[in-house]
């Protein structure tokens, strides 16, 4: 995008006469939008959160922007409240224990009772009334009963399975004593049998059942990475003069 365009739209938005917002203060009346929120690339982020508001599926609207990563279109809107609760509905039926057998709860037992940790919810009342940051047993869930994954954090527990393979090749290499290599084996194994058991669950449900499955998850993470940006209006802008 030009410095050029950025300017000229810049001029464009200053010399609009009127500009509302969506909202209206208390004796009804238009509240002007903050012309300093429009910028080219405001347009991407509103453009993604209407489609994402309107039920868009992830991967229909990451083709509509263009991206090749998912991951990047998820940064460009936030999940409405029902979308979420939705999300969570279904991933609460596929919430597994820490060898990946099915544990399905409520959903609001998911919301409540459990607090999401790196790789997972943890149902651990001290940790999660500590909102996450008081693991007993420095949060190596694979190895706690109670861990609690949903398929939404498969590509955490992959990732980490990963980081915890390049940590077991360090610690040989730094010749490090048996029961430090035997610790990061069994989390390795651990979380390999989680992820395999959660991956054959879902290759075993219905195509569709699975997309929702997957919307639902790609939904989630999106909550947890957070994030927010203000919707330009769609109210009429007029110009001076017009
Ligand atoms: S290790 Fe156990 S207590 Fe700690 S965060 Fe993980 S699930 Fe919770």
């Amino acid at each position: 995008m030009s410095n050029d365009f950025g300017a000229g739209m810049r001029t464009w938005v200053n010399n609009l006469d009127t500009l509302g917002s969506d909202a209206m203060d208390s004796e009804g009346n238009v509240i002007p939008f903050d012309r300093s929120l429009i910028y080219p690339y405001a347009f991407r982020h509103s453009f993604a959160q209407r489609h994402a508001d309107a039920g868009t599926p992830l991967d229909v609207l990451r083709d509509l922007m263009d991206h090749d990563d998912p991951k990047t279109t998820m940064g460009y809107y936030r999940v409405s409240l029902e979308r979420k609760r939705k999300a969570v509905k279904t991933l609460s039926l596929m919430v597994a224990d820490r060898h990946g057998t099915a544990t399905p709860c409520s959903p609001t037992a998911y919301e409540q009772r459990s607090v999401g940790v790196p790789f997972g919810c943890c149902t651990e009342p001290t940790n999660v009334k500590a909102g996450g940051h008081a693991c007993p047993i420095r949060f190596q869930c694979s190895g706690c009963g109670f861990y609690r994954p949903d398929p939404s954090y498969l590509p955490a527990i992959e990732d980490h399975a990963n980081s915890l393979r390049a940590d077991r090749e360090k610690a040989r290499a730094m010749d490090a004593a048996g029961f430090v290599i035997d610790n990061l084996t069994a989390q390795i194994n651990s979380y390999e049998e989680v992820a395999a058991t959660m991956r054959e669950r879902m290759a075993a449900l219905l195509k569709d059942d699975r997309a929702e499955l997957e919307e639902a998850a790609a939904v989630l993470r999106r909550v947890r990475a957070g994030g927010d940006h203000k919707l330009l209006p769609l109210t009429v802008a007029a110009k001076n003069g017009a």
